[in-house]
């Protein structure tokens, strides 16, 4: 069993309620400080009072006074005052880099994205699969691949494709998708999947299906949805429950009568 020690409070500050109270009067307004709720020891010879913030907008904070003394000296001096929020307090959220907020729905025509300087999503076009050369000869031979007309500078990497293959996988075009799970049949099957190449395609193609939510994306071969090239008309009318003697014509006249089947209307 694990037991915590509490500190004692050393009694001289303890009691030091009024100086801590009257060093925070000097600080803030009086109608900002609420009741004393507690002193806690912090070391020896020193102390925090916590009394409660009356402040609008700082419910559930409290104004935090450090007060210590000298070895065998009764005099209390203050340390520090802060506000800190309590149990229940409202604080702001944690903190996020702008790297880890920023999402693809953030870019508009003509921002700027650009990547971070070691990236591991990437590697120079001549390395696929390969370990990383020192600078000097990386700069060397992406100047002679360059200038040979090798191809791009940088291509996807190992770790990249990966994390787009689970990306992917997981997200809208996987086979976890909702509409992947109520469809009558997978990607793999289906007439509009267009083949891609490299690794990816092992488990991913493009949807060229004008009437899917997938059109144009990368799907991967166990998604599905309703467009599937298997689904022909009459079953999908019969799925949405629309049988040919249903069908409501709005491109003719209709004629509307009154009880005493007089026309009234065309
Ligand atoms: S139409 Fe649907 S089933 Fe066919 S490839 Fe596109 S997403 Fe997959």
């Amino acid at each position: 069993m694990t037991t915590t020690k509490t500190r004692k409070v050393d009694a001289v500050l303890a009691a030091a309620t009024n100086v801590a109270r009257s060093a925070l009067a000097d600080s803030v307004a009086d109608s900002d400080v609420g009741h004393h709720l507690a002193v806690v020891a912090e070391a020896d010879r020193l102390a925090t009072h916590y009394f409660a913030s009356e402040q609008p907008g700082y419910r559930g904070w409290r104004w935090a006074v450090t007060v210590t003394r000298a070895p065998r000296q009764k005099v209390v001096t203050v340390n520090e005052i802060t506000l800190l929020p309590g149990e229940g307090a409202l604080v702001a959220p944690d903190w996020i880099p702008w790297r880890d907020r920023v999402s693809k729905h953030d870019l508009r025509p003509g921002d700027l994205h650009p990547r971070p300087v070691e990236d591991p999503r990437l590697v120079p076009g001549f390395l696929v699969g390969d370990e990383a050369l020192d600078e000097a000869t990386a700069r060397e031979q992406r100047d002679v691949a360059g200038e040979v007309g090798l191809g791009r500078e940088l291509v996807l990497s190992i770790d990249g494709r990966d994390a787009a293959a689970e990306r992917w996988y997981a997200g809208d075009a996987g086979p976890d998708a909702p509409i992947a799970k109520a469809a009558p049949a997978r990607c793999a099957s289906c007439g509009f999947l267009v083949r891609m190449g490299g690794a990816l395609s092992q488990a991913f193609g493009v949807c060229a299906n004008a009437f899917s939510p997938s059109d144009g994306h990368a799907v991967s071969l166990d998604h599905g949805c309703g467009a599937h090239s298997d689904v022909a008309e009459d079953q999908s009318r019969e799925q949405a429950g629309v049988g040919a003697r249903r069908l409501l014509d709005t491109m003719a006249w209709d004629t509307v009568v009154d009880t005493d089947l007089e026309v009234i209307a065309r």
